[in-house]
């Protein structure tokens, strides 16, 4: 009887990275951060004449890479989407931020007065995530800038485009590639797993994701394809 029991346990752990890759969300849709908060700044608004967005809107051609919302500090915030906490810090323009990625997108919600989620916490769509406020130098008045990046895309600037609410967003993938790029920081199974899942603990995934069998401490080879998965 227990040789059996231990059989099982035995199984489920081998299965386990399996079920993983099973339950793929093939498209994606996005909702609306607020329950209530007019658009105040569209994306894309040209911001070159303006003094305070100016210098951080530098890299993205002085384009504005999100949208704000009016709000009063102290309002709710909610996961536009479901996904797992990959930033959850204070930025210089961007005062304390959230990162929620789902496979290869990021959904941003900047300047808020409280976080309430931590690195590596899965969120679901929905779910109240902080409190908008205006944090950051990049705000001049109290306001949620709402921001979707790409990470297909190899700069900022090609990252971010125009969320649209509610509709399928046709360039969600599930898994993407990231191409190794050790110029600033060297790259490992670890790092990767700090950068796209929040916490290190999800080198594992990504070694098996990849067929690895090295180590998660070993520096990636310069311009190697990684395929990073999901979270579920
Ligand atoms: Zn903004």
């Amino acid at each position: 009887m227990k040789k059996c029991e231990l059989l099982v346990i035995i199984q489920q752990t081998q299965v386990k990275p399996v079920l993983r890759f099973i339950d793929k969300i093939e498209y994606m849709m996005i909702n609306y951060p607020l329950k209530e908060g007019k658009i105040i700044q569209p994306f894309g608004r040209d911001a070159s004449d303006d003094p305070i967005y100016k210098e951080f809107y530098k890299i993205f051609d002085y384009k504005h890479c999100g949208i704000d919302f009016d709000t009063e500090i102290g309002t709710n915030v909610y996961a536009a989407f479901s996904g797992i906490v990959v930033r959850a810090e204070n930025h210089e323009g961007m005062g304390n931020v959230i990162g929620i990625r789902n496979g290869n997108l990021v959904g941003l919600y900047a300047h808020l007065s409280e976080i309430g989620v931590i690195l590596g916490q899965l969120v679901s769509t929905g779910d109240l995530i902080g409190k908008s406020g205006a944090t950051g130098k990049a705000c001049p008045k109290p306001h949620l800038h709402f921001e979707l990046r790409d990470l297909t895309k190899s700069s900022l600037k090609e990252m971010v485009f125009e969320p649209i609410f509610e509709k399928e967003i046709d360039r969600y993938k599930d898994t993407f590639t990231y191409t190794v790029n050790n110029k600033n920081t060297q790259k490992t199974l670890r790092s990767l797993s700090k950068l796209y899942f929040g916490t290190q603990n999800y080198w594992e995934l990504i070694k098996i994701a990849n067929g690895f069998d090295f180590d998660e401490s070993i520096v990636l080879e310069e311009a190697s394809e990684i395929i990073i998965p999901n979270y579920n």
